[in-house]
Parts: structure tokens; sequence; C-alpha cells
């Protein structure tokens, strides 16, 4: 197990299956591209927002020795720190007040942790006073809780669209190129022309609507398509099966986001669409925290979010896993310190061989709640069963599977959910429960449900493991088996 779990995450990052162009190459923009580049920062720095400026400034930090990045990291956490202690209510009441009695509020590690409840219940004290002008409030999804409000102005967005757009430009990809954006809520005609993105709402991945996807890759040939990992997965997945002699790259890229993604996803989305994938990884709350470079490394987008992995409230080693914990330095409405996002994760002791100064993630696990216990009670990671799926995927048809949901009721009774492909047999379904029993203990009592349709989430993921609902949630706090 212990070995298995360890592929699972190694996996992760470098795992090249098909060939892809060549690592550096980067395309010259093209004059539509061009045009709405010029479009898109026009119209943003009427609305007083600098992207153009912020992204050159992002580009110009990037080329710094590591040793002159992390001073500038550190001076600008120094000053975010300073700023949100004398600011920010909340930050001089309760537990922050006490910890600043005793400690410097310049060291980050003097700083109590901020758990996603206490932003809940305390919003309008984590605004700044006085409030900068023209802050408006970015609504998260709430898939993984209540939902949370988060104040921003128009200088925290330029920041948080410039790094967004410097991690395409590490591939080549232009402000302005070409996307197939897979979305479930639509921005506005005009607003997807300016950008040149072309949506394919996830509302309803039907056959009809993935046909026209795979036709418009062909025909318009976007540079890249962009979706949460689900959804670009089944994209793959009806390509690999609905034009399996189209050539390949259906598209050259493919930037996934919103959800961890694993190594069987990869690779369906490589098999299906032919595409690099680009991993990202970040939250509404702060923006992109990080984005997978041409080498396969998942950096920190430093600038603007520092990255913690803590165990118990204390930082543990490079390399160790523990609770992912984000201060954002752009945002001066409502600057979060030591934020507990809820995901778990490590960070790497070795620099990437690109060469960029930014920190790299060794691996992400998700949420601390996807831990599910085995038959004799030992709590493991959900994603282990994805390994299921990328073996069936390697093995049989690919239109077999269309979406399937692993449910745990207990610690040994399983629900296993199956919107099937047309290749789907009973087969397919032995190997299922084969699988759980494998990794969850064969004590296990595995039902295969085939459903004609398993629906997604309003924010449009689909989680392919969850407890069902009114099962005992499992305490987070519990070493995983590393
Ligand atoms: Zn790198």
């Amino acid at each position: 197990m212990r070995e298995l779990f360890s592929t699972v995450l190694e996996l992760r990052v470098h795992e090249p299956s098909i060939s892809f162009l060549p690592v550096g190459s980067v395309m010259s923009e093209t004059a539509p591209e061009r045009l709405h580049r010029l479009l898109f920062l026009g119209a943003q720095r009427m609305r007083g927002r600098p992207i153009g400026r912020y992204l050159r400034q992002l580009q110009a930090w990037e080329r710094l020795a590591p040793e002159a990045f992390q001073r500038l990291c550190a001076e600008r956490m120094v000053r975010t720190l300073e700023y949100a202690s004398s600011r920010v209510p909340l930050y001089g009441s309760g537990q922050w007040r006490e910890a600043f009695q005793r400690a410097d509020v310049r060291d980050l590690q003097s700083w109590p942790v901020l758990e996603r409840e206490t932003i809940q219940a305390h919003t309008a004290e984590l605004i700044a006073q006085p409030t900068p002008r023209g802050h408006y409030f970015r609504r998260t999804s709430g898939s993984s809780g209540t939902p949370l409000g988060v104040a921003m102005d128009a200088d925290a967005a330029s920041w948080a669209w410039a790094t967004d757009y410097r991690g395409l430009l590490w591939h080549g990809i232009h402000v302005g190129a070409r996307c197939l954006r897979l979305i479930h809520k639509r921005e506005g005609r005009v607003a997807e022309w300016i950008r040149n993105l072309h949506p394919l709402l996830t509302d309803d991945l039907s056959p009809p609507r993935l046909d026209a996807a795979v036709r418009y890759m062909q025909a318009a040939r976007p540079a890249y398509v962009s979706g949460y990992v689900t959804a670009v997965t089944e994209l793959a997945r009806y390509a690999r099966v609905a034009a399996p002699d189209a050539p390949r790259p259906l598209v050259p890229f493919v930037k996934v986001l919103g959800e961890v993604l694993h190594p069987f996803q990869r690779q369906e989305i490589e098999q299906g669409l032919g595409a690099r994938v680009i991993e990202t990884y970040g939250c509404n709350e702060t923006g992109t925290v990080g984005y997978e470079c041409p080498a396969g490394s998942l950096h920190v987008f430093a600038e603007h979010v520092e990255v913690e992995i803590l165990r118990d409230g204390q930082p543990v080693g490079l390399g160790e896993i523990g609770d992912i914990v984000l201060t954002c330095t752009t945002n001066r409405v409502m600057p979060l310190v030591r934020y507990r996002v809820g995901d778990r994760g490590r960070l790497s002791a070795d620099p990437c061989s690109c060469g960029r100064p930014h920190p790299v993630i060794a691996g992400i696990e998700g949420r601390t709640g996807d831990l599910l216990l085995t038959a004799a009670g030992v709590p493991v990671h959900g994603a282990l069963l994805g390994d299921i799926l990328k073996q069936i995927t390697a093995t049989s048809s690919p239109a077999a599977l269309t979406r399937v949901v692993f449910e745990q009721h207990d610690s040994r009774t399983w629900t296993v959910l199956v919107q099937p492909g047309p290749d789907y047999s009973d087969s397919i379904g032995g190997l299922l429960i084969d699988g759980v029993k494998k990794i969850y203990g064969k004590e296990c009592q595995v039902t295969v449900t085939v459903v004609p349709e398993i629906p997604r989430e309003p924010s449009g993921k689909l989680r392919y493991y969850r407890r069902a609902a009114g099962a005992a949630p499992q305490s987070p706090s519990v070493e995983q088996p590393l």
C-alpha cells in the first residue's frame, strides 16, 4: 500500500507517455492573438487593472537569481504582514493580539492559522480599514462546504490575472491566444470574444456537445483547452472514441484547474487529445497558487502567494506532507494570512531543472476530508481509487465508462455508481469491485449500481470518490500511510 500510494503521488507531475511539442518551443504571437491581447489588456487598463504592467513585472522577477528572488518574496511578505496587522481589525483582536504581545508581527510563523470558518464568521473584520476604494466580493462556489466571500479590488484582481497569464507564457501561450474553455457559466459574448475564448458549457457534456467541441478543435486549432480536470478528461475520453484517426494533437496544450489532477486523468487527456497537460493549483480565495512549468514541476507563484506546509500547527521539513497554508501578498482589501485552505501537500527539497527560482510543490493530495477507511479501520486517501480507473482505461475499451463515483457508506460498505459507456460490460463492473477490495480490504461489500446519469456538482466539478451522505467523518489529523 505504501509503495502504491507513493507511486500515485510521484507519477502526478512526471509522466510523459506520448511525445509533445519540444519543451521550450515558443510559438510567436500571431496577428489575431496580438489583436485580442491589445483589446483585452487595453479594456482592463481602462477599468483600472494594469494586468500588462504586472505581467512584465512578474517576468522580470522570475529572471532573478534564486537568492535575490527569495529576498524579494521575503520583503513583500514583511510589507504584507505590517500592513495586515495595522489595518485589519481581526488581526488586532483575540488570538492575534495575544500572539503579537509575545512576537514580532513581521515573523510569519508567529501568526495564528486562519481557518475557513473564521473567514466565514468574521468576514467584515477581515477587511482593511480604511478600505481601499472600489472593492467587491468574490464568492466561492462552496463545493467544499459553505460559500465564502473574499473581498478584492482592481489591484488584487490584476495580480491574480497577471500571475495566471504568466504561467501560460511559460509554455509559449500568449495573452489573447485562442482557447476552448470548459466552463459552467458564460462570461458574456463580448467578453469572450475579446479574450478569444470559445465556451463549452459543462452543465451538459452530452455527445452532441462534445462532438461540436472536437470539430471546433479540428477546424479552429485553438492554442489550448482550459477547464476542470474531470470535464477535460471527459472531453478527451470522447475524442479518443469518436475521432480515433484524427491527427494528434487535437490541441497542443490543456490547462487543468479546480481539482486535483490524478495520473489516470493526465494519461487520458494525453491519449485522447494528444495534448501536453499543464497542471495548476489554486483556490478562489487567493487565485492561482501554482503552475506546471515546461520541465514538469508544479511551481509556487511565490511573488503572489506564500505556501507553508504545517502539521499540528508547526512547519514540516521539505518533502514532508501536511496541511497547505497560504498567505497572499497581493490583496490589500482582505489580506489572508496563513489561511488553511483545506488541502494537504508537500514542497520539494529539489529545485527544478528549468531554472525558475520559484519553489516546487512535490504533491497535492486534495481535501483533508478525502480520507476513507479500510475494512480494518485504517484511513487511506480516496485518490488511490484513481488507480483502478487508470488500469481499466489502459486495458479496456475507452468507451466502457462514462463516469464513475466510488461512494463509501461505512468502512465495509461501498456503492460504485457507474454511468456506462457503449462498451460497458459486467466484467468492467467486476474490475471495479475487485479494485475497491484490493485497496480497502477483501471484507468490503461492494455493489455496482448502473445509473443513466451521474450529475455534476453545481460548480461543474465531479468528484469520483466520496463518503455517502450521513457517513461518519474521519479525523483529518490522522497520519497518511506514506
Ligand atoms: Zn520548472
